[in-house]
C-alpha cells in the first residue's frame, strides 16, 4: 500500500458509516466498505472506492481483507452490541494502527475503549448536544471541543451591530474570542480588530463553554432561521 495514512477501512454501511465513507471518498481518500448486508453493498458500489460484502466479525474475513494494512478503521455498527464488541477487538488483534468506534450508549463506549478502541465516537448523543443549543437564543450550531471549550455559531448579537470588534471589546466584556464573520448572503473571512459587526451578521466565536453560550443567547434583532 502506497500511503497507508490516506486508507481507510470502514465496517458498517448504515447512515453514519456510509455518510463517513462517502465524505472520506469526496476528500480524496480510498476507503473499503465492508457490510454483511448485500443491500447496503449495492447501495455504496461506485461510491466508495472498493465495497465487500463480509462478516466483520469473523477475524479469518478481515484478516483475507488485508485489514491489518488499513491505517484507520472506522467500526460503524451501532444497534448490534455484539458485531461492534466482536469485530473493534478482532480489529485490535490484527493490529490496526488507529481505530474509531461508533458507540450509541456511555456502557457501550466504555466496552468499546476497555477491548482497545482508540476514539470512541457518540454521533447520536453529540448531535442531540449540538441541536439542543441551536434552539437556543441565535445559536446555530455549537461545537464542544473541550467539556469546557466550545465554538458557537450566532447571529451578531443587537449591542454589537454597528461597532467593531475592538470597539465592542468582546474578549474583555464576553470573555470569549470571534474567529470569523460572515455578512448576509457572504462568506465568512478572518475577523480582526477592525471589523465591523453589521445586522445579520453570522458570528463564530470561541471561548469557555458558560461564556460562548451567553454570548450566544445574546438578543439580537434579527431572528435567526430555526
Ligand atoms: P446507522 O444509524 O448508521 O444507520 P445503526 O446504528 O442502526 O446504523 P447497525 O444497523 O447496527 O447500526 O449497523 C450499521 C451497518 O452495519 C448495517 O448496514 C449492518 O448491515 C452492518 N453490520 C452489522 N453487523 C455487521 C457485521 N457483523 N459485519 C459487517 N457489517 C455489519
Amino acid at each position: 500500500m502506497a500511503n497507508p495514512s490516506k486508507e481507510f477501512l470502514v465496517i458498517g454501511l448504515g447512515r453514519f458509516g456510509g455518510g463517513l465513507a462517502g465524505t472520506l471518498v469526496g476528500m480524496g481518500h480510498d476507503v473499503l466498505g465492508v457490510d454483511a448486508d448485500q443491500k447496503q453493498v449495492q447501495a455504496l458500489s461506485g461510491l466508495l472506492t472498493h465495497v465487500v460484502e463480509a462478516d466483520s466479525t469473523s477475524e479469518e474475513a478481515m484478516r483475507q481483507l488485508g485489514a491489518a494494512d488499513f491505517g484507520t478503521a472506522v467500526v460503524a455498527i451501532g444497534t448490534d452490541l455484539e458485531a461492534s464488541i466482536l469485530t473493534t477487538s478482532v480489529l485490535v488483534d490484527l493490529g490496526v494502527p488507529k481505530i474509531v468506534a461508533k458507540a450509541v450508549t456511555e456502557p457501550h463506549g466504555r466496552i468499546l475503549e476497555r477491548v482497545g478502541a482508540h476514539r470512541v465516537v457518540f454521533p447520536e448523543r453529540d448531535m442531540g448536544i449540538r441541536v439542543a443549543h441551536s434552539l437556543a437564543g441565535s445559536i446555530l450550531d455549537y461545537f464542544q471541543l473541550d467539556p469546557g471549550f466550545a465554538l458557537v455559531e450566532t447571529v451578531a448579537p443587537k449591542e454589537l451591530v454597528g461597532k467593531t470588534l475592538a470597539e465592542a471589546e468582546v474578549r474583555r466584556r464576553y470573555g470569549i474570542t470571534v474567529v470569523c464573520i460572515k455578512p448576509e448572503g457572504g462568506s465568512f473571512t478572518y475577523a480582526t480588530p477592525e471589523t465591523a459587526v453589521r445586522e445579520g451578521d453570522v458570528l463564530v466565536v470561541a471561548g469557555e463553554t458558560r461564556r460562548a453560550e451567553s454570548f450566544g443567547e445574546l438578543p439580537t434583532s434579527v431572528r435567526p432561521s430555526p
